[in-house]
């Protein structure tokens, strides 16, 4: 074994230190355990030996992956949560299609008893990336974001709505960004 913190070889399999630099056997990052080889500090698994140096972290890989489609029902699931904060730009009618009947399912799902209770939380948390992704549906026909307020009118909320979230996206670039 080696010490993950300084390289240096951990001769005793019992010993809970690393002689050489007093740190914790199993405390750093540095170096991979198994060779010593010093990997990129990116690296899920080490290059030489092929040991796993960090479990991959499912969820920040998919807040990360670029190549996400958002005229697909995953792609636009992940595109809408990796957006959930970016009132800027523009989405396009797929994207805010599938997210939207997303987020129906998931409140219709959180109304079984006990079993969908915690789908009420995930309810929650899609609240941002639905609003973000109204706005920007919203940008895309030419319409700044505020428009997303007439939500509160009775009534006008499902008129206007409907027709400006359903209006085809203004071709090429306009002021809220290049056509998605
Ligand atoms: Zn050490
Ligand atoms: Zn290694």
């Amino acid at each position: 074994m080696y010490c993950k913190h300084c390289g240096a070889e951990v001769s005793d399999a019992q010993a809970s230190v690393c002689l050489k630099c007093g740190v914790r056997v199993g405390d750093g990052s540095t170096y991979c355990p198994k060779c010593g080889a010093k990997p990129d500090p990116m690296a899920i698994i080490c290059v030489k030996c092929g040991y796993e140096l960090k479990k991959p972290n499912k969820i920040k890989a998919m807040l990360e992956d670029k190549n996400v489609d958002p005229t697909t029902f995953v792609g636009a699931i992940k595109h809408g949560i990796q957006n959930y904060a970016n009132f800027k730009g523009r989405a396009m009618r797929a994207e805010l299609g599938w997210f939207y009947l997303a987020y129906g399912l998931v409140a219709i799902l959180a109304w079984i008893p006990i079993l969908g209770w915690p789908l009420f939380f995930v309810e929650l948390g899609m609240i941002c990336p639905f609003l973000a992704v109204t706005a920007r549906r919203l940008q895309d026909t030419g319409r700044p974001w505020s428009y997303i307020f007439f939500f509160l009118i009775p009534i006008a909320n499902i008129v206007f709505l409907f027709i400006w979230l359903l209006a085809e996206g203004q071709k090429g670039t306009n002021e809220f960004g290049p056509e998605p």
